[in-house]
């Protein structure tokens, strides 16, 4: 008799461990989840600001703003612009080719510029947020989220 309830004592303290499993992860998978998330807002912030630097240099130098991410980075390479000028993250150290896409799922940005290269916008297409403005060419270079 003692062993049968000592078996559903066992039993009872497996369903107690597989529960007490169940409810740690139901807490922290989604903060980490939240986490994730907020890690790829601040790179893919981080990269529109350095599209942001690289287009105040393209525009010192050509006297408009390039809204081509293309000639962007190829302008970026062929300056040899300092690593300095941007800016880095503890995950995400500057490189030039990732300022074509959003780290989340890697999307490209929505950039452009006016004709004459006075104004440029760039936008996360994840709402992450923008850069100019293509219907306020009064906001260039004004970061939305600050
Ligand atoms: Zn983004």
């Amino acid at each position: 008799m003692p062993q049968v309830k000592a078996k559903g004592s066992i039993i009872l303290e497996i369903l107690i461990i597989v529960l007490i499993g169940v409810l740690v992860y139901t807490i922290y998978d989604p903060a980490m989840k939240i986490r994730a998330e907020e890690e790829l807002r601040k790179v893919c912030r981080f990269r529109m600001k350095n599209i942001r630097q690289a287009e105040l240099r393209y525009f010192d130098e050509y006297s408009r703003y390039t809204g081509n991410i293309d000639s962007l980075i190829a302008f970026i390479k062929a300056k040899n612009l300092p690593d300095s000028l941007f800016f880095s993250t503890a995950t995400e150290k500057f490189n030039p080719d990732s300022l074509r896409r959003c780290p989340k799922l890697n999307q490209p940005y929505i950039i452009g510029a006016d004709s004459l290269g006075k104004y440029y916008w760039v936008e996360c297409p994840y709402g992450h947020g923008m850069i100019g403005s293509k219907e306020k060419p009064e906001d260039v270079n004004k970061v939305s989220w600050e």
